[in-house]
């Protein structure tokens, strides 16, 4: 190979596009069909015109070869245990009964069965349905998906490349079917998966695929020996078959590690790495191990989860050394595009002078054919895109919005005593428990109440110009006016407003801090037919005025029980935006840090004794490799505490936590230095007390003892087992009771009998003592 023939190879490919349609079609033509508004005629038409019309939108920009498979109705590892066949047994019925019906019975649900678990894909906010898997499964193939979109895109007339999961990131994906032993692993089925997949293979292949890729990034996290020989053996049979396409194995998200000598070994014909920041390490060590002669290397130079413009030239000398390294180097996104907003030219609001900053889904796409036309044709081809791409990165470097110099230099003057408490926790609990007077055991909620079909209609009103601002918040107060009397009236302790006047605990911070960015079209898939809107932190981040404060007094007033100050922690706010990629998150949580600690210092001056610091998302953020764990760890409990560490002694703090298992981070939950932590527990029967009490955690927490995800009511009985349980491993002092997470996803009938009885319980409970 030379260097030079590999350059003149290069072409553009991408493994996977947003699938919603410019104007969320498909969300629409779904959930039309589970109102049996749409027919399933007319649901599969929408689809395969979204697909047609994505897949002519990459070759007419210029890609190669486009993905196919890449598309879902919900999610792409449930295609994939459709494809294997892995359909749990109390699915088959409505599966054999209907294939569609079926489908989404597993995403869902049904009256009768439960959906399948749904969890974060690595470390983005996409969610997939888990494979449930044990000793009896038998794999099928079914690879009537992947050959009818193959067959779709070849009779559109282009290079088509299939994406499937890879076999052995989907047992890693998996988890115990329900009745199968908790240690049973999955991965001790490939031998029996891998047929399947040569059967997959052998389909595409005889419908017309010329190369099939793989995408294995369940490699890039740590692994046992014994995986990564999984792995090894996976990648020796399926290369060892004979009727088969090409094989591109694909990672992402993180650096190969261990996993990168085996695949670049295996007998397949290309790889596709990550050479993003997150995974720079890919190319040093795909340099140690002599590069992938004979084989095509796919180089995701361009960021498939960021939304922020390339460094063309940067990528483009990141290409040229690899062009050394393999016989023929095409240029990607690191990711499928399916984790960024369609396309940042919709976005009319945005000043104009950031919009060139940004790139989604459209721009990236452009920016990785540009990359591979330049690499073909050398950078004489590309002078225009080159210059352009300059302007943009310089501008954004030099913007004030950036840069704020206030902003920075209150950043660099934070010492290590900001981020303590003046006093130790011993010492504020007297403090706190002479000022607040709480019973023992004492009740509380998280924060959201049911947010109401009137509350919608009033957000509804206001933006279309029905009511103005003073009319929406007369709404919003009466609101607030029934929460608190509902709460005295039923006798909880500390009080919460309900948030009836926040659209999402993140965006509503984000809309009044500078720096922050908001997209009118920015959606991106969060799960099934769920697509969010992440705000953009694009700057440096200020609060240029109280946010909570007016509110959080006029509840205040309301009554004389304490109410809850509500605020959402530094950590979440990154985890739940697009984040920055030109300074480290841990500055970038610096910021956002200290806007919320003004606020704290704030609402305490207006009398709030009691203030909580949301962080739902600390556990979701941590990196995929443990090795970068303490890292991520030490800046984002300073940020909390940073944010919580300006108020007096006598203030309570409280934070919360949920959607996780929290066994590997209570070292984290203590260096958060809250006074009270409220934890999702009611599901696995306050395991968390548990793990709490195993560490010896000093202070005071609520693990959860009403399931909100479900709209059973627990009775009093059971929510005063759960307490009793929950006080084995946590004594009186310490223990609070509240439900596991915000109400906001409930109705009020379930909300207030469910309350009626933790309440109950609590009296209950706190009579045995
Ligand atoms: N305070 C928020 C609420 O109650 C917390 C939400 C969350 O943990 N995701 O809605
Ligand atoms: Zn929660």
């Amino acid at each position: 190979m030379t260097a030079k023939s590999a350059a003149a190879a290069a072409r553009a490919t991408v493994y996977g596009y947003p699938r919603q349609g410019p104007n969320r079609e498909l969300k629409k033509a779904i959930e039309g069909y589970w109102k049996g508004r749409v027919t399933a005629d007319a649901l599969q038409a929408t689809a395969a015109e979204l697909r047609r019309n994505n897949r002519q939108r990459l070759a007419d920009a210029g890609v190669h070869e486009v993905p196919t498979g890449d598309f879902s109705y919900y999610d792409h590892v449930l295609d994939t245990t459709v494809m294997v066949g892995a359909i749990p047994e109390r699915h088959r019925s409505a599966v054999e009964a209907d294939a569609t019906d079926g489908y989404f019975a597993m995403a869902r649900g049904t009256q009768d069965v439960g959906p399948l678990e749904m969890t974060k894909w690595f470390d983005t906010n996409y969610h997939y349905l888990v494979p449930e898997l044990g000793p009896d499964t038998v794999f099928t193939a079914d690879s009537g998906k992947q050959v009818g979109e193959l067959k779709e895109a070849l009779a559109q007339g282009l290079t088509a490349r299939p994406v499937l999961v890879g076999p052995v990131t989907y047992l890693l994906l998996a988890k115990p079917a329900p009745g199968v032993p908790a240690d049973f692993e999955p991965l001790t089925l490939l031998d029996r998966l891998l047929p399947v997949y040569a059967e997959v293979l052998a389909d595409l292949r005889a419908a017309g695929a010329e190369w099939v890729q793989l995408d294995e990034p369940g490699l890039v996290q740590d692994r046992t020996p014994a995986e990564l020989n999984a792995a090894e053996r996976a990648y020796r049979n399926l290369g060892a078959l004979t009727d088969r396409p090409k094989l591109l194995v694909a990672s992402y998200f993180d650096r190969l590690g261990d996993a990168l000598p085996i695949l670049a070994q295996a007998p397949v014909e290309g790889l596709a790495l990550d050479f993003t920041d997150a995974a720079a390490a890919n190319l040093d060590a795909l340099a140690a191990v002599g590069g992938l002669p004979g084989k095509r290397l796919v180089a995701g130079v361009v960021n498939g989860r960021n939304i922020w413009i390339n460094d063309l030239q940067k990528s483009l000398s990141t290409l040229g050394t690899l062009l050394g390294l393999a016989d023929r180097v095409d240029v990607a996104a690191s990711c499928s595009l399916l984790h960024v907003p369609l396309d940042a030219s919709a976005e009319k609001d945005v000043d104009p002078q950031i919009l060139r900053w940004l790139a989604f889904a459209q721009q990236k796409t452009a920016e990785v054919v540009t990359l591979a036309k330049g690499l073909a044709q050398g950078t004489d081809a590309i002078t225009g895109e080159l210059a352009a791409n300059r302007a943009g990165l310089a501008s954004r470097t030099s913007s004030p919005i950036t840069r704020d110099p206030a902003v920075r230099s209150r950043a660099e003057a934070v010492m290590d005593a900001d981020a303590r408490r003046s006093q130790p926790y011993a010492e504020r609990t007297a403090a706190q428990r002479a000022h607040l007077r709480l019973p023992l055991l004492p009740t509380t909620t998280i924060g959201s109440f049911p947010q109401t079909g009137e509350l919608r209609t009033a957000r509804a009103d206001l933006r279309a110009g029905r009511i103005d601002t003073a009319g929406y918040e007369e709404r919003i107060k009466a609101e607030i006016q029934e929460v608190i009397s509902f709460q005295e009236k039923t006798g909880l302790d500390v009080l919460v407003h309900g948030e009836p006047e926040r659209n999402d605990m993140v965006q509503y911070f984000a809309e009044q801090l500078t720096g922050y960015l908001a997209t009118q079209h920015g959606w991106v898939q969060s799960y099934g037919t769920r697509y969010v809107r992440p705000p953009i932190l694009a700057g440096d981040i200020s609060r240029p005025e109280p946010m909570t404060v007016r509110w959080t007094s006029y509840v205040q007033s309301l009554s004389d029980r304490p109410v809850k100050g509500m605020l959402t922690g530094p950590v979440t706010m990154l985890a739940w935006s697009f984040v920055r990629d030109d300074q480290p998150l841990g500055d970038t949580a610096r910021q956002v840090a200290l806007a919320l600690r003004d606020e704290v210092n704030d609402l305490e001056a207006a009398g709030t004794s009691v203030i909580q610091v949301d962080e739902p998302a600390l556990r979701e953020t941590l990196p995929l490799r443990a090795a970068d764990r303490d890292a991520y760890l030490a800046w984002a409990t300073e940020a909390f505490r940073l944010s919580t560490s300006g108020v007096r002694p006598d203030t309570q703090i409280h934070t919360h936590m949920c959607y996780a298992e929290f066994g590997d981070i209570v070292q984290a939950i203590d260096d958060l230095d809250a006074d009270v932590i409220s934890l999702e527990a009611a599901r696995s029967h306050m395991q968390v007390a548990r793990e709490l009490a195993a560490h010896g955690y000093p202070r005071e927490a609520g693990p959860g003892v009403y399931d909100i995800h479900s709209p059973r009511v627990p009775s009093a009985d059971e929510a005063a087992d759960l307490l009793r349980t929950g006080l084995k491993a946590i004594p009186a002092e310490r223990l609070w009771v509240n439900p596991d997470c915000g109400l906001k996803t409930r109705a009020w009938p379930e909300t207030r009998a469910s309350l009626e009885n933790l309440v109950a319980a609590a009296r209950t409970v706190r009579s045995e003592l």
